[in-house]
């Protein structure tokens, strides 16, 4: 079996001055909230219908394992519910979503926390009635990843951040230190793991020390810091660095279960105060945005809002491009008319390169290189002109999976599916090294996205 070893990653400017060191604040007054179920929105029962009023923290809708992953919705706020219909969402599919009337009073349902942690069961069980999801991004069940796992003797918490411009785990583990830490607690008795490790990149000096202020109350959690390279937040690097063990498909094969930081803070507010998720930090930051700042604000709140609460746009900027996430794996979006979901860390402003157009909803290899790469030198003028392949093997080099981009790329063009398996394409994570490192400004990793689609319809094809 080849065994995975932590590469060296690219130094990439990390631009999170503008958000790291300003307090997170607190929004909790959209007047309308769309929470979102899901695209085709029949897998999930709908609880209310318009006109009801609900609580915040109120479940209004759950998808049953018989219909996919099992999950629940709960009201962000309380007020009516107005209507079922359809939302921008930032996939670039219309989301279903249940549209709630805000009344400003916050009327919490009557929330029961969990007595004691002494049951693995009732545990699991309020974490799935919280509807808590993995905030890093995934966006998968927490309950699942705990469920049915055996001999995990060490959780992981993913602090590590290392897309450029997001610090909205960074506020969480300043802030609220000691519930990322109980929340770690909570999730190491699931599985009666005797080991805890937080992993966060090196030059925070403020987290790792509030952090190891936290953790000297438990002899068996330690703090790690990681190089501070791209993409040292990528789990099967962060699984290598705290615990030197490699894993095929997911960490539990190594006997270890990997959270964001943030999953823990949601996981401890639900145990403590039996209040469900019902919202999340994003980053508002780029170039572009007047004021930015670290929003705590509820789920399906609409994302112009926290762009306006920004200060909007500066005025220099005429034409701007937003991207939910960040620069190296987040999603170019067409305009501002989306909601806040739980995957959401950042809603990012950048300033827009005149004869380059970033297709919409494209991996942004366009982007990066735009906006962190080339943006540097000559932001206004620099006209993206993709060269051909000089093989100088920087991609290949720097790819961390270990993967042969260029050739993945020339399969991906040539739509050849058995080079693209021989190639290994499914373990491309998409991180955009390919592309930021590539001279000759090629997508390189837009293409192998698109090969990797192309893969996988036809696999899918030949297994029917
Ligand atoms: S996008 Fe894929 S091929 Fe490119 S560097 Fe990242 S993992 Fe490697
Ligand atoms: S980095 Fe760019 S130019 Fe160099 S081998 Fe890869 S694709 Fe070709």
């Amino acid at each position: 079996m080849k065994l995975f070893k932590a590469k060296k990653g690219i130094h990439i400017p990390g631009k999170k001055d503008a958000t790291a060191y300003i307090e997170t604040v607190k929004y909790t007054s959209p007047e309308f909230v769309y929470i979102p179920l899901s695209v085709k929105g029949t897998d999930f029962e709908i609880y209310v219908k318009p006109g009801d009023y609900v609580k915040l923290g109120q479940k209004i809708a759950e998808r049953t394992k018989e219909k996919g992953l099992p999950l629940i919705k709960h009201a962000s706020v309380s007020g009516e519910v107005v209507a079922t219909e359809r939302q921008p969402h930032s996939t670039g599919m219309p989301y279903m979503c249940i549209k709630i009337k805000n009344d400003f009073k916050d009327t919490p349902i009557d929330a029961k926390p969990l007595s004691s942690l002494d049951d693995r069961k009732a545990i699991l069980h309020i974490i799935h009635q919280a509807g808590i999801v993995g905030l890093g991004g995934a966006g998968f069940p927490t309950e699942l990843k705990y469920s049915n796992v055996k001999d995990i003797d060490t959780v992981i918490l993913n602090g590590a951040e290392c897309e450029p411009y997001i610090t909205a785990d960074y506020r969480i583990m300043l802030e609220n230190t000691a519930e990322v830490i109980d929340g770690l607690v909570i999730l190491m008795k699931i599985v009666d793991a005797n080991k805890g490790i937080i992993v966060i990149k090196k030059g925070k000096p403020e987290v790792y020390n509030a952090l190891c202020e936290e953790v000297k109350k438990f002899n068996n959690i330690k703090v790690i810091e990681v190089p501070d390279e791209y993409p040292a937040g990528w789990e099967k690097q962060v699984v290598y660095r705290a615990v030197k063990r490699s894993y095929e498909n997911l960490p539990f094969e190594c006997g270890v279960i990997v959270n964001n930081v943030a999953t823990a803070y949601a996981v401890s507010n639900a145990v403590r105060t039996g209040l469900p998720l019902v919202e999340r930090v994003v980053t508002v930051s780029g170039e572009a945005v007047v004021s930015p700042k670290n929003y705590r604000v509820r789920i399906g709140t609409p994302a112009k809002e926290l762009i306006a609460l920004s200060g909007g746009v500066a005025n220099e900027f005429a034409e701007v491009r937003i991207v939910v996430g960040g620069p190296m794996m987040g999603m170019a979006q067409k305009n501002d008319q989306f909601i806040i979901s739980e995957t959401n860390s950042a809603i990012l402003i950048f300033d827009s390169i005149k004869e380059y157009k970033v297709p919409h909803n494209q991996p942004v290899g366009d982007v990066l290189l735009d906006v962190l790469h080339l943006k540097e030198s000559d932001p206004r003028v620099f006209i993206r002109d993709e060269q051909p392949c000089v093989r100088c093997g920087s991609c290949v080099v720097h790819c961390p999976v270990g993967l042969q981009p260029t050739l993945l790329r020339q399969a991906s063009i040539a739509k050849n599916d058995i080079l693209l398996g021989k190639l290994d394409v499914t373990k491309c994570i998409d991180c955009g090294t390919c592309a930021y490192v590539c001279p000759s400004h090629i997508y390189v990793n837009e293409a192998i996205k698109k090969g990797k689609t192309y893969y996988n319809v036809k696999n899918r094809n030949k297994k029917k």
